[in-house]
């Protein structure tokens, strides 16, 4: 087992909930407790960033794309992934953190999650308050398009209002294939080096060519 289960909405720790067996993602029948939430679904995250901790994910997340850069960068790594559902249940959110380097900004992190409505997942990542974005967001223009599998996607950015923590890191919010999508982006200024860059594949459906990708820290350079 190379997924542990993690609450969706504060990334807690989760334990067996009474009455539950408590078993990992495939021992199915599982019931699981946060501290703060209760009983949740819970979110299966990877343990550590490897390739077969990502083709346990694969198939928890079936039926959800998992964005990542595609084709992913020279250098750049997938470090971190998880996905919401699974054991027998249809997967609800994915997400994937990359981290590479970027000529203007150096260090780069992207978090891109998919979601359904009420998860909470990408709302905990970006580190904001409402679990499904604002209609603040859509009172102005997109702030980029994100080119997924081909499709070119609308993305506003999510108030820094809302932002706690750590500043600096741009977060925007859009739609895709009828669910939220969310992308964070550290350190803030870095996503202007997404305009018309980034495009993201969907990794489901990669294949063979995920042998390729790295998983874990960048590549030193
Ligand atoms: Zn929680």
């Amino acid at each position: 087992m190379r997924l542990h289960a993690v609450c969706a909405r504060c990334g807690a720790a989760l334990t067996a909930a009474s009455g539950g067996t408590g078993h990992g993602a495939t021992g199915g029948g599982g019931r699981w407790a946060c501290p703060l939430h209760g009983e949740v679904q819970p979110c299966w995250r990877a343990i550590e960033a490897s390739y077969e901790a990502f083709a346990e994910h694969l198939v928890l997340s079936r039926g959800l794309p998992t964005w990542i850069p595609w084709p992913l960068p020279p250098g750049w790594a997938v470090a971190d992934f998880g996905c919401v559902g699974g054991e027998g249940e249809p997967a609800r959110a994915t997400f994937a953190t990359c981290h590479g380097l970027t000529p203007e900004d150096g260090g780069v992190s992207l978090v891109v999650v998919t979601e359904e409505p009420g998860v909470g997942l990408g709302a905990h990542l970006a580190d904001v308050p409402h679990s499904d974005p604002g209609r603040a967001a859509w009172d102005q223009p997109p702030a980029l398009r994100l080119r997924l599998d081909g499709a070119s996607v609308p993305l506003w950015p999510v108030p820094q209002t809302l932002v706690q923590g750590d500043d600096d890191r741009t977060v925007l919010a859009g739609e895709a294939q009828g669910r939220w999508l969310w992308v964070v982006v550290k350190p803030a200024e870095a996503v202007l080096g997404l305009v018309d860059r980034a495009s993201l594949g969907d990794a489901s459906g990669l294949g063979p060519e995920l042998v390729a990708v790295t998983f874990g820290s960048p590549a030193e350079d």
